[in-house]
């Protein structure tokens, strides 16, 4: 099966028309506000998003309807592939095998370089996938050597109700899950989806606080803890795509390497090469050359440093 959007095919969202509107989700993890008629407080990531009637959080999925906070992008599907789960990427999990990925839309934060902002920054056409329907068809990739389902191309976590009805059911069906994500959460949510998965990729962006808030629109902590919790349970990998001159400071990514070291040293950091994009047309990617240096300053920490997208 190749990756697709669903562009053009009979059940996007342009065609399902009412139907699929009337479909709501109510969301998880959200409370009243106090002396705010009908204006909710999100509770699912750190942004802990403020949301008036009629209007959505940060990460554009999760929308206030009539003093109730509603997952938007529940079952809306933008993409879906059988991918080699190297390109998760996991490099140490079920090395060799392949996994059924499927996205949505939207993000909670707003990396100014995404590599994939078509998807996270802006509504995508899509296609309705309840999770019943993924996992079957999850499994009739089994005969093409799936061995589960991954969650990705866009940040999985805020479509947070859809991924753990899947990851349910996925692990009913002795299919495995796995979590491409920022690690942006709040630590309640995470506590219950983690059960639930089996590997995750994590993005760590930068050791600096201050990268997080500038380029990324978050914070650089709640990703640790979600690092830390997770590094307990499943199995952990983490992405640092680096870009020139903003967060491949030799100095940093030997303390991230040791701060991971800490939690385990066999987590196994992934150094990728990004490539110009979205709204950042500058600096050009990276050399192999000074990718190799990084390299050689966390490998004094941990035990596997792999370059990617080289
Ligand atoms: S999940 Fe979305 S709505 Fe909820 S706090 Fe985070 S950005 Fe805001």
């Amino acid at each position: 099966m190749m990756r697709h959007n669903c562009a053009g095919q009979s059940k996007c969202h342009e065609n399902l028309g009412e139907e699929a509107e009337r479909q709501e989700k109510l969301a998880a993890y959200w409370q009243p506000l106090d002396g705010q008629p009908m204006s909710v407080q999100c509770l699912l990531c750190p942004h802990l998003c403020r949301i008036a009637p009629g209007h959505a959080g940060i990460c554009r999925v999760r929308v206030n309807r009539g003093g109730k906070l509603f997952a938007d992008a529940y079952a809306k599907v933008t993409s879906l592939a059988l991918d080699p789960i190297e390109k998760k990427p996991l490099h140490d999990f079920l090395r060799g095998s392949k996994i059924f990925s499927v996205g949505s839309y939207g993000c909670n934060f707003r990396c100014g370089y995404c590599q994939n902002w078509q998807i996270s920054q802006q509504e995508a056409a899509w296609q309705r996938i309840d999770p019943e329907e993924l996992i079957a068809l999850a499994e009739e990739e089994k005969q093409h050597g799936n061995i589960g389902v991954a969650y990705t191309y866009n940040e999985p976590l805020i479509n947070y109700e859809y991924v753990l009805d899947c990851a349910r059911l996925a692990h009913a069906a002795h299919l495995k899950n796995v979590l491409v994500t920022n690690g942006s959460i709040n630590s309640e949510p995470f506590q219950t989806l983690l059960p639930y998965i089996d590997a995750m990729n994590i993005d760590l962006k930068s050791w600096q606080d201050s990268f997080y808030k500038h380029f990324c629109g978050g914070a650089r902590d709640p990703v640790l803890e979600t690092i830390r919790s997770a590094a307990r349970c499943s199995h952990v990998e983490l992405t640092l795509l680096l870009i020139p001159g903003l967060n491949d400071h030799e100095r940093d990514l030997a303390s991230l390497a040791e701060w991971v070291a800490s939690q385990d040293p066999m987590i196994v950091l992934q150094l990728t090469r990004h490539h110009p994009d979205y709204l950042m047309p500058r600096p050009p990617p990276i050399t192999v050359e000074r990718m190799k240096i990084l390299a050689d300053v966390a490998r004094k920490h941990l035990h596997t440093v792999v370059l990617g997208n080289i």
